[in-house]
């Protein structure tokens, strides 16, 4: 059946690109060795740095998230190599296992699917970790799972109050311009972030902003790489240029979304989020519905993610307003597969997609037999009214 009017995609990424940036995307392909590119990549390599709020390189791949996962650990260290993660959902341990396929040595020193990383189970192991041998602890900022959010500052803390020198590695592929960073002030070394979500990209481009330490770090990291060297990379973005093919439309549309995200400002953008956020929040509260996290301080300003009621299928409820309403909704991952479903809030929306997301929720929870309150729009609502 042909679907009508425009598709609701309120999963957590890839998000809805706005038109104008989409539009950037569409023009003519140019050469990247002559003097138009040049001048583009220098302009995308200069202003990209804002928004991780460093003054430090920041490498662009033509990749996933994932590629830049890679890259980040493969440029920094060596076969053997030690790292520290904490389990907050799905991403953390595909980064995890993804550092153990590369020959790392990745232990788990805690776990928590419901909330951020806890500061005090940080440093506690790196207290523990005596002889120095973590070479990195590696933190997802937004954990896109489960949709909570870990207060990065806190964790910086965490580390120098054990006084250990392991390099802070942070993935910010969902909360990339969607949740602050501030790469340099909260001591972050590398991060690690991607197009599709926050930034509201086409999916395809990915980042690693590249501190002092972790760039020392690059010069003796015996891992193998290539085609993820920072080296090359940096070299090649003195003049605007890349070591290889570059995304070149991808960038045009880099180029367009730093123009519009910096002229709106990052903390009216973060502002944007958190009131979205807060909206849905209390949607989900008036359905009677649990929130999957549930540490108010590491709440998401990105994405919801509402947890079924026992007994009833949340792929099930996705189908149904798919077919109904023409919304995605974001799936369960892995362990909370089937039990879960997730709201996106983040990318090119405003007060009135979110509240026809919330009406398509709420109608679908009715049309599958899901126990609930009637009324949670009616509440975004009013919020949404109080705040406009
Ligand atoms: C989406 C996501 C990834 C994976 O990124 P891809 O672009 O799918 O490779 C990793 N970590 C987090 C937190 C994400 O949200």
């Amino acid at each position: 059946m042909r679907a009508h009017g425009t598709h609701f995609l309120q999963i957590p990424g890839p998000s809805p690109v706005p038109p104008e940036v989409l539009a950037a995307t569409s023009r003519q392909v140019i050469d990247h060795r002559g003097p138009a590119f040049g001048e583009l990549g220098r302009k995308v390599l200069g202003d990209i740095k804002s928004v991780f709020k460093t003054e430090h390189d920041v490498v662009i791949y033509p990749s996933s998230g994932t590629g830049a996962w890679e890259a980040a650990l493969v440029n920094c260290l060596s076969p053997g190599d030690r790292i520290a993660t904490f389990e907050t959902g799905h991403f953390a341990s595909l980064w995890n296992r993804l550092a153990g396929r590369l020959g790392l040595d990745p232990v788990t020193i805690g776990s928590n699917w419901r909330a951020g990383v806890d500061p005090d189970v940080v440093e506690d192991a790196l207290r523990k970790d005596k002889n120095h041998e973590i070479k990195a602890l590696c933190v997802v900022h937004n954990e896109t799972s489960t949709g909570s959010t870990t207060r990065l500052e806190e964790i910086r803390k965490a580390i120098d109050a054990a006084g250990h020198p392991a390099l802070f590695v942070v993935d910010t592929i969902s909360g990339l311009c969607s949740a602050d960073l501030r790469m340099d002030e909260w001591g972050i070394d590398v991060v690690v972030a991607g197009s599709q979500k926050g930034l509201m990209l086409p999916p395809g481009l990915s980042f690693n902003a590249v501190g002092p330490r972790a760039l020392k770090a690059s010069e003796s990291a015996g891992l193998k790489r290539s085609y993820w060297d920072w080296a090359e990379m940096i070299a090649a973005n003195k003049t605007g240029y890349f070591p290889y093919t570059p995304a070149t439309n991808l960038l045009y549309g880099l180029s367009s979304v730093l123009d519009r995200l910096l002229e709106e400002g990052l903390d009216t953008v973060f502002a944007r989020h958190e009131r979205h956020a807060e909206a849905t929040r209390r949607a989900v509260q008036a359905w009677g519905l649990e929130n999957l996290c549930e540490s108010p301080r590491h709440y998401s300003p990105v994405l919801t993610t509402v947890m079924m009621p026992e007994g009833h299928s949340a792929d099930a409820y996705r189908k149904v307003v798919l077919e109904k309403f023409n919304m995605s909704l974001g799936s369960g991952l892995s362990k909370v597969a089937d039990k879960v479903f997730r709201i996106g809030h983040l990318g090119d929306i405003n007060d009135l997609t979110l509240t026809g997301a919330l009406a398509g929720c709420e109608m679908g929870l009715e049309l599958v037999g899901v126990p609930h309150q009637r009324g949670g729009v009616d509440v975004a609502m009013s919020y949404l009214r109080e705040t406009a």
